[in-house]
């Protein structure tokens, strides 16, 4: 299926429209049956993490299979270094075009934020690939910090927990009291993993303003729309 490119969009909202007939989760945007405020996932993950969720924008929506989840997997997983660098290339290159157009339309859906930090990889030692990503990428790289590692909890499908991460090592809580973060990871599906790093970096003190995913998998009733691909 081919994306559909739209470019200056009025609201963030309309980067991942609702399906007809149905309402928007106000913590994701994902179409939630006609008069539900919060879809499905968003609601499992606030109870398994016992604090109200950050909002969480998706620069993209992507089905399994189609160019886009390609792309997401490749860059870090396939096996030849220059196909990782070229998906990578893409990936910046479309991740750099949609924040100049859509930046000031996610600073008012999210607030204005000081600093952007990345989920940490989940089977992955050193640094993740989504900080690859960032450090790309100007609007983001100039304000990207280090915040959170691997901690001893365990993340699912959906499954959130609030010790699957933990402060980075230097990090200093009286530090991250002054800091307005956007949380960065380079897919999300249920949004389990990005609310848990922000329920990590909240009840460590920092104020998280909302989180960025690059791409959203779709379930298979959803139309497809994209920005910047
Ligand atoms: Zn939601």
């Amino acid at each position: 299926m081919t994306a559909t490119l739209r470019t200056h969009p009025a609201r963030l909202s309309e980067l991942n429209p609702a399906a007809p007939g149905a309402d928007q989760c106000r913590v994701c945007a994902r179409s939630t049956p006609a008069g539900i405020p919060v879809c499905f996932c968003c609601r499992v993950v606030a109870e398994q993490l016992g604090l109200p969720l950050v909002p969480l924008v998706a620069q993209v929506e992507y089905r399994v299979g189609d160019r886009i989840h390609h792309r997401l997997r490749a860059y870090k997983d396939d096996p030849v270094l220059d196909v990782r660098a070229q998906c990578r290339g893409h990936l910046v290159d479309d991740l750099s075009r949609w924040m100049a157009v859509c930046g000031r339309l996610l600073d008012q859906r999210i607030g204005a934020w000081s600093v952007v930090t990345t989920v940490p990889s989940s089977c992955r030692p050193g640094p993740a690939p989504a900080e690859l990503l960032v450090d790309g990428v100007p609007a983001l790289a100039s304000r990207h910090l280090r915040l959170l590692v691997r901690g001893p909890g365990s993340l699912a499908h959906l499954g959130a927990d609030r010790t699957a991460f933990t402060l980075a090592p230097g990090v200093d809580r009286a530090g991250l009291a002054g800091l307005a973060v956007l949380v960065f990871d380079d897919t999300t599906t249920t949004g389990a993993a990005a609310q848990s790093a922000a329920a990590t970096l909240r009840l460590a003190g920092a104020q998280v303003v909302g989180a960025l995913a690059i791409g959203r998998a779709l379930t298979p009733d959803r139309p497809l729309h994209a920005v910047g691909t």
